[in-house]
């Protein structure tokens, strides 16, 4: 079976994790903070805060811009359920903004209408999260624009698209977010075995998220509310967690980081040679690419046109039979049972759901070799043909 995604892990990364085994520190240690400062200098954010997961980056992410009982968290429905149950964790409410089918992205069109309506019934979003879908990243400047606008805050969530630029910039460099998160689960771009990263230009910002990662503590003496008791002392002022990364999963963070643009590299070339392979199929459409900037290629993702959710189902199902592991991103996190008992119903977000039912994720991933992708293309071709077809007779 060909898989969707897999990590590469070389003899670097497994010398980086030996290293610290051996070393007086497994967790707290020097890795973090040396992991934070290269996730600062490649993207260009002035600070970074690492973390168990992106999950939990999300989560302190809302938490430190204020996100609390009554506020309101928009997000985009085609996502991984992680992107609004941050806001959940909160207390807040959630919403969702339908998407661009071409992209998968959040719809710009769509966000200024539902801003301009929410601003009449009094429920603008406190913030707006978009998700930089396969890696492409979202129009952040025109985001940015409307956020000034309406006077709410932007998380990016680039669980998939570190390594990706947005114009001439790294994705990651916040320059029109608050607050931009990484993911290094296996399946994304580099990893940490499991591993996130929240960063961003404000160093107010960066010390709530560094206090909520370790139980809300502070050890710093500047911001004791009281004379310290002496050096063992430490304050907690806010109700914090344990969301730390280990020093063992930021040293393969580190390796790994290394051959971040070797990897995105990588994964542009074989994207590109999917696209010259589908460019003669009738039927199917490659993801579209933006022209000004560069996406970090984190899934190869088709639509077929025209397509029943039966014959999508088809698809998939016999792309697996065949040694394909074909995927599906995303369900609209909408329609989830949990979502669906908040209230949401099916149809709340059309083009979403019309996208959900025609798009197929094909594998991508460093090691990909031609002759799995012509496998892959042929196959897809074959099959799609073969349910088109029998639907017609
Ligand atoms: C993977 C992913 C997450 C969650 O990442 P974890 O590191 O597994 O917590 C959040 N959002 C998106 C869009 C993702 O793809």
């Amino acid at each position: 079976m060909i898989p969707y995604g897999k990590q590469s892990i070389d003899q670097a990364d497994i010398d980086a994790v030996i290293e610290v085994l051996q070393s007086d520190w497994l967790t707290q240690g020097p890795k973090v903070p040396e992991f934070e400062q290269k996730l600062c200098s490649y993207t260009g954010a002035t600070y970074a805060v690492a973390l168990n997961s992106a999950t939990s980056a999300l989560h302190i992410a809302c938490l430190a811009l204020g996100v609390g009982d009554g506020d309101i968290v928009w997000t985009s429905p085609n996502s991984f359920v992680a992107s609004s149950n941050c806001a959940l964790y909160c207390g807040a409410s959630v919403d969702f903004v339908d998407i661009e089918v071409s992209t998968g992205n959040m719809s710009i069109q769509a966000l200024s209408d539902k801003l301009a309506l929410a601003k009449q019934q009094n429920q603008l979003p406190k913030v707006v999260i978009p998700v930089h879908f396969a890696g492409q990243s979202c129009d952040m400047k025109a985001i940015h624009h409307l956020a000034v606008q309406y006077g709410f805050k932007v998380i990016e969530d680039a669980s998939h698209a570190i390594g990706g630029y947005y114009h001439d910039k790294k994705v990651g460099c916040c320059e029109y977010s608050d607050i931009c998160v990484f993911s290094f689960h296996p399946v994304k771009i580099i990893t940490s075995a499991e591993g996130g990263a929240a960063l961003t230009n404000d160093p107010t910002l960066a010390n709530t998220m560094a206090r909520l990662r370790s139980h809300g503590i502070t050890g710093n003496p500047d911001e004791f509310n009281e004379p310290s008791h002496g050096v063992w002392y430490y304050q907690q002022q806010d109700l914090g967690f344990n969301y730390r990364m280990t020093d063992l999963h930021a040293s393969l963070g580190i390796a790994q980081l290394n051959k971040v643009d070797t990897f995105v590299k990588q994964r542009n070339n074989l994207a590109n040679t999917f696209d010259t392979l589908f460019a003669d199929s009738t039927g199917i459409t490659p993801l579209a690419c933006s022209e000004s900037s560069v996406s970090a290629c984190h899934l190869y993702v088709i639509r077929l046109e025209s397509c029943t959710p039966d014959q999508h189902k088809f698809m998939v199902n016999a792309l697996r039979e065949k040694g394909v592991f074909a995927h599906v991103h995303y369900i609209p996190i909408y329609l989830q049972p949990y979502y669906q008992n908040l209230g949401f119903k099916a149809g709340y977000c059309a083009e979403a759901e019309s996208y959900y039912y025609s798009a197929i994720t094909l594998p991508l991933y460093p090691t990909l070799t031609l002759t799995q992708q012509e496998y892959i293309v042929s196959t897809t071709e074959a099959l799609y043909l073969e349910c088109t077809s029998s639907d017609e007779s």
